[in-house]
């Protein structure tokens, strides 16, 4: 472990004059304030849009690849469900904006929650009353105090017992530069460059129909503006679109994801439609591209690459990631990890230089700790510059931490999670490297003795292990069931492998997809 949370034997500090503060009413933020609803703690929700779910209704125009019975927390259902709430159809998909109104509104107006609810509060700065990030000197005992601007102009300071930052990413995406700065010209050609999933099907139509449109990016969030400028290309002669991305050709056939291996079939499919555009010519592809530099000319924008140029393009849509915004931490003492900016336990589970199985072994308060205690990244910011988040982590995530605020530490460290499977790694395995460095991550185990994992996909296969087969699996079977390139699973799993095959009860596990990959 790498922070010191909370002390087990200690109150908190957490009372109505300092409660816990929820920074970002999300998903996961929200899930939080369900969670210590239920649990009594006096909380305050600070949020910096208009509205719950500022964020999620920025893309309200995708469809989520997650269906509504992986979108939803359970504290949160166990709010709603007493009110005569209608809850969707758990095997159809939501749209950001049926998330948003659906789900988010008629949980933040929820008699538990609104009263604690601040909108139009975006938190700026936080610091531990009179005490900077040097000094060690009654630090533990004095509260947060958070810096706030209000949407009027006004500012705000309040104080907290402990800070559960859920703020998200979506505000900070990555650059266009493949190097992580804007690229030279890129700032100059903001107003034809839309950073995320333009709604080139709604509101964004006339800006794109008929135009050349530069798509970079190799994640999910590229596909769906792929596929929306696809279809106004279907309907509108002149569209064109041009794809860049950074992987060689060679490993173009990862970047589609696991198709029918997903268990998430319309994450899945995402891909393999891509690679129909692609085939088809919808779509130029262009692999091994690194922009540098951006270029106005009377014609249209340039794209350069080192000596290779793109364009003249008339608009461009960069979706090459997201990434924390840690200005407002400054004065606090975060336990990041230098690569991946998520808390230094986290992070090599989700770190894409060793693997991108998407799915993540279960991980809850000790993981999420940070040297300053009392203090917990939760959601999607928790992945830092990871791209592989799913809401059902963060929900997971908001329960434990939540449960150890209110010292309920069995429940913190007890794992209640259910993660779909990728059906996908795309993590190298260097020779030498050793199991550490594979795609499934380092041995360690967290999950407590007399505990059991368990994991329902959507897809009909099921695993479970015991803490027995975690402690004896390099592999993390429960996690990883799908991942392994074979030469990996050969290397890493052999242990599980062989214990399922003997023992039979340690790992059950059928495949609908017949995929002979993994720990099985
Ligand atoms: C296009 C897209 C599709 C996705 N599809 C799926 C899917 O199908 N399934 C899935 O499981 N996950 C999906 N995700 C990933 C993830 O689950 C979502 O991004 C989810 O919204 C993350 O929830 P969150 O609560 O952590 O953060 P957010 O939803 O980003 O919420 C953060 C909130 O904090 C507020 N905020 C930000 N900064 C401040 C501040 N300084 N002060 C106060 N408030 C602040 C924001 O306004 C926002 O309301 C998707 C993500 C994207 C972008």
């Amino acid at each position: 472990m790498v922070g010191t949370p909370l002390k087990e034997t200690e109150m908190t500090r957490i009372t109505p004059a300092t409660p816990v503060a929820i920074i970002g009413a999300g998903p996961v933020g929200l899930a939080a304030a369900a969670h210590l609803a239920k649990r009594g703690l006096p909380f305050l929700v600070l949020e910096a849009g208009p509205e719950a779910g500022h964020s999620v209704r920025s893309w309200g125009h995708v469809q989520l690849f997650s269906p509504w019975r992986y979108s939803l927390d359970k504290a949160a259902l166990r709010l709603l469900e007493p009110t005569g709430w209608q809850a969707p159809d758990p095997e159809s998909y939501p749209t950001g904006r049926a998330l948003v109104e659906r789900y988010l509104t008629p949980l933040a107006a929820h008699p538990a929650i609104a009263p604690h609810l601040r909108l139009g509060r975006k938190v700026v700065a936080i610091t531990r009353e009179g005490v900077d990030k040097l000094s060690n000197a009654g630090r533990e005992d004095a509260p947060f105090l958070l810096h706030i601007e209000c949407a009027d102009g006004a500012e705000e300071l309040i104080r907290a017992g402990a800070v559960l930052d859920a703020s998200g990413t979506y505000r900070t995406p990555n650059p266009l530069g493949a190097g992580g700065l804007p690229a030279i010209g890129e700032r100059a050609a903001a107003v034809n460059t839309f950073y995320g999933i333009p709604d080139a099907l709604g509101a964004h139509r006339e800006r794109y129909a008929g135009k050349h449109v530069l798509v970079a990016g190799a994640g999910h969030s590229a596909f769906n503006a792929l596929l929306d400028l696809a279809a106004l290309a279907d309907d509108v002669p002149g569209t064109a679109i041009t794809w860049v991305v950074r992987r060689g050709s060679e490993r173009m056939g990862q970047a589609y994801g696991g198709g029918a291996n997903d268990a998430l079939p319309a994450r899945g499919e995402l891909g393999q439609r891509i690679r129909g555009l692609v085939e088809h010519g919808v779509v130029q592809l262009v692999t091994g591209w690194r922009t540098d530099r951006v270029e106005r000319t009377p014609e249209g924008l340039v794209v350069h690459a080192g000596a290779r140029s793109l364009g003249p393009v008339d608009e461009i849509v960069v979706t090459t990631g997201l990434r924390p915004d840690l200005a407002p931490l400054a004065e606090l003492r975060l336990g990041l990890d230098p690569a991946v900016e998520a808390p230094a336990a986290l992070a090599p589970l989700i770190d894409p230089n060793i693997h991108s199985c998407g799915t993540v072994r279960p991980h809850g308060v000790d993981e999420l700790s940070h040297p300053e205690p009392d203090f917990f990244i939760i959601g999607m910011k928790s992945y830092g510059r990871a791209p592989t988040f799913l809401l059902l982590t963060g929900y997971e995530q908001a329960r434990s931490v939540t449960a150890a605020l209110a010292g309920d530490w069995e429940a913190a460290r007890r794992v209640e999670l259910e993660l779909p499977e990728t059906g996908v790694c795309s993590g190298p395995v260097a020779a030498g490297e050793g199991v550490a460095s594979s795609c499934c991550g380092p041995v360690e185990t967290v999950v407590p003795a007399g505990n059991l994992i368990s994991l329902t996909p959507v897809a009909p296969s099921l695993i479970s292990l015991t803490p027995a087969a975690a402690a004896s699996s390099c592999c993390a079977p429960a996690v990883q069931a799908t991942c392994c390139e074979p030469e990996a699973k050969a290397d890493c799993c052999g242990v599980a492998a062989e214990a399922t095959g003997e023992a039979g009860e340690l790992v059950a596990l059928t495949s609908a997809s017949g995929s002979s990959c993994g720990c099985q």
